[in-house]
């Protein structure tokens, strides 16, 4: 019998989203969102990340860390079908999966070093705040981009949402903005995403919230455009 394959954290990720609420669905969708992935134990070393600058795209490998304790399931309900449709994990990007493992495809910023912490940071993340990160790969164009791959039923990105900022909104964006540069954008490109649950029946009128940094995003789908009404600071 072949060796138990134990894993440990290559390294965490500091990611804006602080809750799953609202996370895009897949990367890319929102490339204002920047993560940190800090080396961890061993892999804190500067040398293990010789030559990545070449690269404009990784590869991440993680955990749905906030998902396993809740197992897994052999069929899953797509959000992308309305939830009315089971298919195979498999044949999804589900999270509560056999290993509980993600994959996403994320844009290379810069490698730093801050104190004795090495770090890679990277944009267009679609992971949650802590997410423990088992590998990192190039992305490599020849062999990985499929112009003519079919998209089975996620074929096409999500439309985007229009998005109107209320006055005591604008405020309080610029506010949060000082604080945290790029948080407009990353407001605006979130909900764009219309984060609202997938296949619940939309209550007209709910005000939702979800905290991105140190805060929170209030808003209201009026007509089918967002209405941003605060950006409070937790
Ligand atoms: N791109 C990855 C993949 O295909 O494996 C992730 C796709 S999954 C559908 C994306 C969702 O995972 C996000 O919307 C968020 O709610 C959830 N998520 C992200 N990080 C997580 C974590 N550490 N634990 C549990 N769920 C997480």
């Amino acid at each position: 019998m072949s060796a138990e394959h134990r894993l440990s954290p290559v390294a965490l990720c500091r990611s804006p989203y602080r809750q799953k609420f609202a996370i895009p669905r897949q990367p890319n969708l929102v490339p204002a969102a920047i993560g940190r992935l800090d080396l961890q134990g061993e892999c804190n070393r500067g040398e293990i990340l010789r030559g990545l600058e070449q690269f404009s795209h990784l590869w991440l490998i993680f955990s749905f860390h906030q998902n396993l304790e809740q197992g897994w399931k052999p069929t899953v309900r797509p959000p992308r079908l309305g939830g009315n449709a089971r298919l195979g994990v498999f044949a999804s990007r589900a999270t509560f999966r056999p290993n509980g493992l993600g994959l996403s495809v994320v844009r290379l910023h810069r490698i730093g070093q801050q104190g004795k912490q090495h770090f890679v940071e990277v944009s267009g993340i679609d992971l949650l705040d802590g997410t423990p990160i088992y590998d990192i790969k190039p992305y490599i164009p020849y062999s990985d981009a499929h112009p003519d791959a079919e998209g089975g039923y996620a074929q096409a990105a999500p439309t985007a949402m229009a998005l109107v900022i209320a006055p005591e909104a604008e405020a309080q964006l610029a506010e949060a903005e000082r604080h945290q540069p790029g948080f407009t954008e990353l407001a605006r490109q979130v909900l764009a995403q219309d984060p609202r649950p997938a296949y619940q029946d939309a209550e007209p009128g709910r005000v939702y919230g979800v905290q991105l940094y140190d805060w929170d995003l209030r808003w209201q789908v009026r007509d089918g455009v967002n209405h941003l009404c605060a950006v409070v600071p937790v």
